[in-house]
């Protein structure tokens, strides 16, 4: 009986000792994830941060279609779009139940081209915002950020401007509104209709700009130029709105069968430098269904990069940026069912978690090599 008794001793003491070693290791493992994500977390501006400090809580945006085409589409600028941009100009993820009333009409030059009125572009965007606030989605966040996400979302007459705009802000839930849009649609009235939010909203404007190499500019078709883009910036800076410029790693050059190398990036981020911006996203280039980059692809003109080279070329550029700058995203986010290539793409983790690691082991962060030229 009393072996019996030690036995039980031993495998009770056993089975403890086992919960304080595996707690032991459990909680050391534990504290040890913390320091690490802590210390990527430092390593460059994210965004969510950015927004919990700015508005005290998490904010989140909400995607909208507001109506719009491009000027890079309808014949005035460009025709075809930039050629990397998709139907649904760059808004994919905009559930397609909010075109319903945006009666998209295509045209053999201009591909899918809005052409609703403004009460039906009013009346969807006002829809849209009240889906969001039906749905499931901000049950996740007190406050809001009205985003004006495809096409380009400062192309129309300023009474419209308005209209839309207005549309868009009808719950108290909404802090912000963010309008993406080309430099060179940015005009001192624009800015000052802006501005007129600026009272009770905090306001921004995402300017497209992907390279600052005009070589490149062209061959993707972009239709304006860098000194759009200085001109669009320094006009938003006079009124004091955020600007977030978008660019692209990955993009064809001018024969189109390489990709921007990292003197290219270099002239990015250092041109970018030198303007007064208050965020960056950037994303690689991927290729999306019925574009005129799926067909480069498919006549073997045009690779995407590798996910390696991707976040080497995207540390570069954060160690290079000012470390000021806010970084919106580091990942594209196209739809598995329109994405052509490269499929790493829809693997956001994969390319953070990749980030994150290249970041340690090269120990680097945000604005380690930024210089001013
Ligand atoms: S400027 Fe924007 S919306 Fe217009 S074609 Fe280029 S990516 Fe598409």
């Amino acid at each position: 009986m009393e072996g019996f008794f030690e036995l039980i001793e031993i495998l009770v003491g056993d089975f403890v000792n086992f919960l304080v070693r595996f707690c032991g290791i459990a909680t050391i493992s534990f504290f040890c994830y913390n320091i690490i994500i802590m210390e990527n977390i430092e390593r460059y501006k994210h965004l969510n941060k950015y927004l919990k400090e700015k508005f005290g809580e998490r904010t989140l945006k909400i995607c909208i279609d507001g109506g719009f085409t491009c000027p890079n589409r309808n014949g005035s600028k460009g025709i075809g779009g930039c050629i990397f941009c998709s139907e649904k100009g760059s808004g994919e993820h905009i559930k397609s139940v909010e075109f319903e009333t945006n009666n998209l009409i295509y045209d053999n030059k201009l591909g899918l081209t809005p052409c609703n009125s403004i009460t039906q572009s009013t009346s969807s965007i006002s829809e849209q915002v009240k889906r969001y606030f039906d749905s499931y989605k901000a049950q996740r966040a007190n406050k809001f950020i009205a985003y004006f996400q495809n096409f380009t979302n400062t192309y129309d007459t300023i009474e419209n401007l308005k209209l839309k705009y207005d549309s868009a802000l009808i719950d108290d839930r909404i802090v912000g509104l963010e309008v993406a849009t080309r430099p060179d649609c940015i005009t001192e009235d624009i800015a000052k209709l802006l501005k007129s939010y600026t009272s009770k909203y905090y306001v921004c404007v995402e300017l497209g700009l992907q390279t600052s190499n005009e070589k490149t500019g062209k061959f993707i078709n972009r239709c304006y130029t860098n000194d759009d883009f200085s001109k669009a910036v320094t006009i938003l800076n006079k009124y004091g709105i955020d600007i977030v410029t978008h660019i692209m790693i990955g993009l064809p050059t001018e024969d189109g069968k390489n990709i921007e190398t990292f003197s290219d990036i270099k002239n990015t981020v250092d041109f970018l430098n030198r303007h007064n911006i208050q965020g960056l996203k950037i994303h690689s280039c991927y290729i999306v269904k019925n574009t005129k980059l799926e067909k480069l692809y498919n006549d073997g003109k045009y690779a995407p990069i590798t996910l390696e080279q991707y976040i080497e070329q995207c540390a570069f550029v954060i160690a290079h940026i000012s470390p000021d700058i806010v970084i919106h995203r580091v990942s594209g986010d196209a739809p598995k069912d329109l994405l052509v290539a490269p499929s790493w793409n829809s693997h956001k983790k994969w390319i953070i978690n990749g980030l994150d690691k290249y970041f340690r082991e090269n120990d680097l962060w945000q604005g380690k090599y930024y210089k001013l030229y």
